[in-house]
């Protein structure tokens, strides 16, 4: 067995109890996962100051010295000790507030000791409260003399003996007795392209570097290998996916793909729209099953991109679905769809939950015989009972709602897995949606439909409200149309049903009937009542859509050109962006107002401040991932691909590209890994526990 394997236990000063704390806390389990537990700072231990040139801040320092008394003071809330410490030439105080019994009983006076923590100033005078201490004599005996890992801790490891030293004294332990067994996992000439220091090397010094240096190369040999690992493995299932997948043959473009194309279509296509339709026509052909990601902003257009191809999927004889993740959305494709084919030769039909009995029978008749060529719908489309004759394509819009086991769930409708393409407005940064969905091909529309305006965005705040109202009463009168959106956060949703109701009220006063109708939709109310006001609001019968959140995703009333979004302060970036982009989708000048209180956070701030300065999705999700770091980020939770443990997405990006080149490379010349150069490879993904997850995830 790989001596790495090895329950964590029967490491020398472990034992059982220690154990079972490691594997709670810290989710420990084997002398691997603790040699892969990494620091997550370092603090410089290799300087001594003198008391006289301490840093006048808060800054760590580090002082050698004896303690020549130590009292005990009473003050208003307990007591405190008070050490006062010598470094020979001037004294200061280090100061205890809990535990100085035991404390002051440890305490050897005239003893050398070397200290360690922050400073605190105060009246020009240092202090140092509950500074880290050790003799000089066992100082020099430990490792600790240079630069000292800190590791992620606990209350409950503190509170079980289990400290900074604890761990460092299992990880010399670890190094020391098992040093010689750690395999390189990387082949001799990825290491030399990169003067990568080897494997063994790599986990000493991530742990007791002796300088910055050779911490460095530690790092960059530990980032290095862990981004290059997950991409080996996304690269080798999507390689090993195309070789084994038989897909369904889209031989020709024909009747269907041409009538519309010559005749029915409303506009000039953007270069980006053929790009990506070309993309697809290739993938199609091929006799590979396509799993393909389609990336663009909100209204760039790509629900005609998807109709193109399912008109394709048509000329060959197969039908298509097209899912959407809302009752509202799957009916506003059926409609739009319906209203782009026009009189075409082609029947279309829409399945949501609340299809009717006799509906649904009649539809499973036209699906199972191949008479209907389109089905629009829910999630109900992809229920067992939904049986098609012969299914080649599946398109599924906003992904980030639909959980990667339903997309398993389409793969089985037949013996041959449909063509699917994903549809995504989530501006997922590249090299994140590289990093996770490495085994999808990625599209992307990177170009917005010409004579587009810009959406004018702009933030205010509650006190200009009356103002914002007599705006918004200006654009009704020219014709325009209105969103005005509340939060909705689950936790609070009985305060928030009440804030959309009150201010749906004084909206109600501010815009009255008759010279202003309001619609109202929000996630309480029955899927037939939302779509009856979202219905009134399309027909322009209202002018105010008062809404939650339900109309985020995909909603398309080109002569909405408002979209004000209360409380803008409690979103999050990408839903701000979605927000925004329901409106501008018309000709006229459009506007996105911002209304928040004065009471802003720093991250709230931030927010406000890049939505007004930006209408770029791509910026707004980088901002976005720094924010709040990429498992936060919609459609990446389930991934655990991210769940990295040195590496870092943003700061390591470059040597993200570059892992990911490399193992491109590599699989090119060895696509089953068998040259002796990589044999390193082959047993390091044999060994990896992460492995299985990876592939779990996938598919
Ligand atoms: P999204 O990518 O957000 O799903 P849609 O497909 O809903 O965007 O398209 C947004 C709007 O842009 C629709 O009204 C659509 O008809 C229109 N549109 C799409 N492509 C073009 C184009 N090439 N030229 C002009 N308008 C277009
Ligand atoms: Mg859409």
């Amino acid at each position: 067995m790989d001596v790495l394997q090895t329950p964590i236990e029967y490491l020398k000063g472990v034992g059982p109890n220690r154990a079972n704390i490691l594997k709670q806390e810290l989710n420990l389990h084997t002398f691997q996962d603790l040699l892969h537990f990494f620091p997550y700072r370092y603090i410089d231990r290799s300087t001594f100051y003198n008391i006289i040139d301490l840093p006048k801040n808060s800054s760590e320092v580090q002082i050698k010295g004896k303690i020549i008394k130590t009292e005990v003071i009473q003050q208003k809330k307990g007591k405190r000790l008070v050490a006062q410490f010598s470094d020979g030439q001037i004294q200061m105080e280090l100061v205890w507030f809990r535990g100085h019994q035991w404390i002051k009983e440890s305490l050897k006076l005239n003893v050398e000791y070397v200290i360690f923590g922050r400073l605190n100033w105060y009246a020009n005078r240092p202090s140092m409260p509950h500074p880290e201490m050790e003799t000089v004599e066992n100082f020099d005996k430990g490792f600790s003399r240079t630069l000292q890992a800190l590791y992620p801790s606990t209350e409950k490891l503190l509170s079980r003996g289990i400290s900074q030293r604890v761990i460092a004294k299992m990880m010399q332990e670890l190094l020391q007795s098992n040093h010689s067994k750690f395999a390189e996992s990387l082949p001799e000439d990825l290491r030399s392209k990169y003067k990568l220091i080897s494997k063994s090397e790599a986990v000493k010094n991530i742990h007791f570097p002796k300088d910055q240096n050779t911490l460095t190369a530690a790092q960059n040999r530990l980032k290095f290998e862990e981004l290059f690992f997950i991409q080996l493995q996304l690269l080798m299932k999507n390689l090993q996916r195309k070789q084994k997948i038989k897909g369904f043959v889209f031989e020709k473009v024909g009747n269907h793909f041409n009538t519309f194309f010559n005749t029915h279509l409303p506009f000039e296509l953007t270069e980006a729209q053929k790009r990506v339709i070309k993309e697809i026509r290739k993938d199609t052909g091929n006799g590979q099953q396509m799993n393909r990601l389609l990336q663009g902003d909100v209204g760039s257009g790509k629900t005609i991109v998807a109709l193109m191809v399912m008109l394709i999927a048509a000329d060959n004889g197969f039908q298509s679905c097209l899912m959407a993740p809302t009752e509202i959305l799957a009916k506003q494709h059926f409609q739009s769809l319906k209203t782009l084919m026009g009189s075409m030769d082609l029947s279309i039909a829409l399945l949501t939950g609340s299809s009717k009995k006799a509906e649904r029978k009649q539809l499973a008749e036209q699906l199972e015989s191949g008479a209907l060529d389109i089905l629009v719908g829910t999630h109900a489309v992809i229920e067992d009972k939904v049986q098609f004759k012969n299914l080649g394509l599946a398109v599924v819009d906003e992904q980030h709602r639909f959980g990667v086991a339903q997309r398993a769930k389409l793969w089985r409708k037949n013996s041959i897995p449909p063509h699917v393409l994903v549809m995504t407005a989530t501006p997922i940064p590249r090299t994140l949606a590289m990093s996770v969905y490495g085994d999808l091909d990625i599209s992307v529309i990177d170009e917005l439909p010409p004579g587009r305006k810009k959406i004018k965005t702009i933030h205010r705040y509650d006190s200009n409200r009356l103002q914002v109202f007599q705006f918004i009463a200006e654009e009704i009168q020219k014709g325009r149309q209105i969103y005005m959106v509340y939060p909705l956060i689950k936790e609070s949703e009985k305060m928030d049903y009440k804030d959309l109701m009150d201010g749906y009220e004084s909206i109600s006063r501010a815009f009255p009937r008759p010279q202003f109708q309001i619609s109202i939709v929000h996630g309480q109310m029955q899927a037939k009542d939302k779509d009856y006001e979202m219905d009134r609001f399309i027909k322009k019968q209202t002018q105010i859509m008062v809404a939650t959140t339900v109309i985020e995703v995909g909603v398309n009333v080109p002569n909405a050109s408002v979209m004000l979004i209360e409380s803008a302060e409690r979103f999050g970036l990408s839903q701000l962006h979605q927000l925004r982009g329901r409106v501008g989708r018309g000709n006229d000048q459009s506007y996105c107002i911002l209304m928040s209180s004065h009471k802003l956070t720093t991250e709230a701030k931030t927010r406000l401040e890049t939505m007004t300065a930006t209408t770029d999705g791509f910026k707004i999700a980088e901002v976005d991932l720094k924010l709040r770091g990429p498992g936060d980020l919609m459609g990446t939770q389930q991934s655990g691909v991210l769940q990295l443990k040195i590496a870092d997405i943003i700061k390591d990006n470059q040597w993200l590209k570059t892992a990911r080149s490399d193992a491109q490379a590599l699989l090119r010349e060895d696509p089953h890994l068998e040259a002796q150069k990589n044999t390193p490879l082959r047993q390091t993904l044999a060994k990896m526990k992460a492995y299985q997850n990876i592939w779990n995830y996938i598919s």
